[in-house]
C-alpha cells in the first residue's frame, strides 16, 4: 500500500494499542496473566473469565521495528546471553531485565504462567525457562512432534492431551473456570479472521499486486495479541475490503511492478521500509512471504484450512499446531514454496538467512537448490537478522537484490 495512512493503517495501530493497555488495565486489577508462545492457541485463555494472553514473540517483533532491538539486546548480553542467540529472547531478556522503558508499551505484565512450545524451535522453550527461574513463575511446555510431512494422527491426539491438560492447569492456578462456550466463540472468531486475512493475501495474485510483503508483515501482528476477538474480525475485514477496492480502481503500492519476488524467511523488523523503497526505485515487489502465507493454512499448502461447522475447535486448534512454515522438513518447505510460485506468479526469490532464526534458514541452500533446478528462476540469499540490525548491511543486501533484479531482466532478454 502507499505511505498514507489507510483505514486499515488506522485500524491496526488502535487494536495493538488496545490490546496492550486492555492487558495492563487488567492485570491491574488482578486478571490471571498468561505469556505464550507465537502458536499457542491463545483461544483457549479467552474461554475463562479473567485471562490475559500476551505474546513475547510479538512484543519483541515490535520493539525490533521501533528501534529498539540493539539497545534491549545489549542488556541481556551484558548478562551473558551471546550475541549468537536468537534476537528475540535477548530483545525479551533485556526487556524484563531493567529495559522496560525502552519497549514501546513497557513491556508485558508480569506473567502468572509460561506456555511455550517446542514447534518452530527449542530454543524458545530455554527462553521461557529463563523467566520461569528468574521470576518463579511455573512453565507449561506444549511438546508438539516435528512436521516432516503431514500431522499424523497419533500426533494430533498427543497434541489434544496436552492442551487438555493446559486448560486444567489454568484452571488449577487461576481458580477459574473453563468454559467451552467461550472457546468454541473465541475459536470461530478467529477462524472468520483467517478467512478475511486469506482474501486479503489473495490480493497479491493481482498484477500489478494489491499488496507489498510488508504490508502483510506489519498487518499479521493482530493475528498473535487479538485472537478470537470480534475486533480481529472487523479488522481484517475492513483490511481485505480497502485491498480489493483498491485493486478494483487501479491503485497498486508498485505501479510498474515488473518484478514479483518471494521472500523466504521472517521479517527483517528493523528494515521494513528501507528495504521497501529501495525495492519500489527497482520496481520490484514482494508480493509474499511463506512466513505470512502459512498463516491459517496447513503444511505444504498455503490455502485456508477451515474451522468446519460441527468440528470440534480444540481438534482444529491441535490440527493447525505445525501450521507455521519455519520447522517444516525440507519436503514440506518445497511444497509450500512451489504452492506459492505457481499459484501467486513469482520471477525470483529472496532467501533471507536469518542469523537468529537457523531453524528457518538451516536448509535454505537446499531449497535453493530444488526450487532452481525445477522453477529456472533466479533466486539470491541474502544475509540478515529479523530483529538485530548489527547484524545486517544495507550496502551488501541492496547489491544483492539489485542483482537479482538484473539477472531476471537477463534472463527474460534472453528468451
Ligand atoms: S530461533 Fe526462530 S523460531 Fe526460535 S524463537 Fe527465534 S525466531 Fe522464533
Amino acid at each position: 500500500m502507499g505511505h498514507e495512512k489507510t483505514n486499515s493503517g488506522e485500524s491496526l495501530t488502535r487494536l495493538i494499542v488496545q490490546s496492550y493497555m486492555e492487558a495492563f488495565n487488567l492485570w491491574k486489577e488482578g486478571a490471571f496473566v498468561v505469556w505464550g508462545a507465537i502458536v499457542v492457541p491463545a483461544e483457549i485463555f479467552r474461554g475463562f473469565d479473567n485471562v490475559v494472553y500476551c505474546c513475547p514473540e510479538s512484543h519483541a517483533a515490535m520493539c525490533a521495528a521501533k528501534g529498539a532491538g540493539p539497545d534491549l539486546s545489549q542488556i541481556a548480553e551484558a548478562l551473558g546471553y551471546s550475541l549468537d542467540l536468537c534476537s528475540y529472547p535477548r530483545i525479551d531478556i533485556g526487556c524484563v531485565s531493567g529495559g522496560r522503558k525502552l519497549s514501546p508499551t513497557s513491556g508485558l505484565p508480569k506473567p502468572n504462567l509460561l506456555v511455550s512450545d517446542n514447534n518452530n524451535c527449542s530454543l524458545l522453550v530455554k527462553w521461557f525457562d529463563v523467566h520461569h527461574r528468574n521470576m518463579n513463575v511455573p512453565h507449561f511446555i506444549i511438546d508438539v512432534p516435528f512436521c516432516y510431512e503431514p500431522q499424523a494422527e497419533k500426533d494430533l491426539d498427543y497434541i489434544l492431551t496436552q492442551f487438555n491438560d493446559l486448560i486444567s492447569t489454568v484452571e488449577r492456578l487461576s481458580g477459574q473456570t473453563f468454559d467451552i462456550n467461550k472457546f468454541y466463540d473465541a475459536s470461530m472468531q478467529t477462524a472468520r479472521a483467517l478467512f478475511e486475512w486469506k482474501r486479503f493475501l489473495e490480493c497479491a495474485k493481482h498484477r500489478p499486486s494489491g499488496l507489498t510483503v510488508f504490508d502483510s508483515f506489519v498487518q499479521m501482528a493482530p493475528l498473535f495479541t487479538s485472537r478470537g476477538r470480534t475486533e480481529l474480525v472487523e479488522h481484517y475485514k475492513l483490511l481485505a475490503d480497502e485491498t480489493e477496492e483498491r485493486v478494483n480502481n487501479g491503485v497498486f503500492p508498485v505501479p510498474n511492478e515488473k518484478y514479483r519476488l518471494l521472500w523466504d524467511n521472517i521479517a527483517p523488523w528493523h528494515r521494513l521500509h528501507k528495504m521497501d523503497m529501495h525495492l519500489r526505485e527497482l520496481d520490484a515487489n514482494i508480493v509474499a512471504a511463506p512466513y505470512t502465507s502459512c498463516i491459517g493454512g496447513l503444511e505444504g499448502s498455503f490455502e485456508l484450512f477451515e474451522l468446519a461447522l460441527g468440528k470440534d475447535p480444540l481438534w482444529y486448534m491441535a490440527r493447525t499446531q505445525n501450521m507455521s512454515v519455519c520447522p517444516y522438513g525440507l519436503d514440506l518447505r518445497f511444497d509450500a514454496m512451489s504452492w506459492a510460485i505457481e499459484q501467486i506468479g513469482i520471477d525470483g526469490i529472496i532467501f533471507a538467512s536469518n542469523r537468529s532464526c537457523k531453524v528457518f534458514s538451516v536448509m535454505q541452500m537446499d531449497l535453493q537448490k530444488r526450487i532452481s533446478e525445477k522453477y529456472k528462476i533466479p533466486t539470491v540469499m541474502i544475509e540478515i537478522d529479523h530483529a538485530d540490525p548489527r547484524k545486517f548491511s544495507d550496502e551488501s543486501a541492496n547489491m544483492r537484490l539489485d542483482a537479482l533484479v538484473e539477472n531476471i531482466a537477463s534472463v527474460r532478454s534472453s528468451v
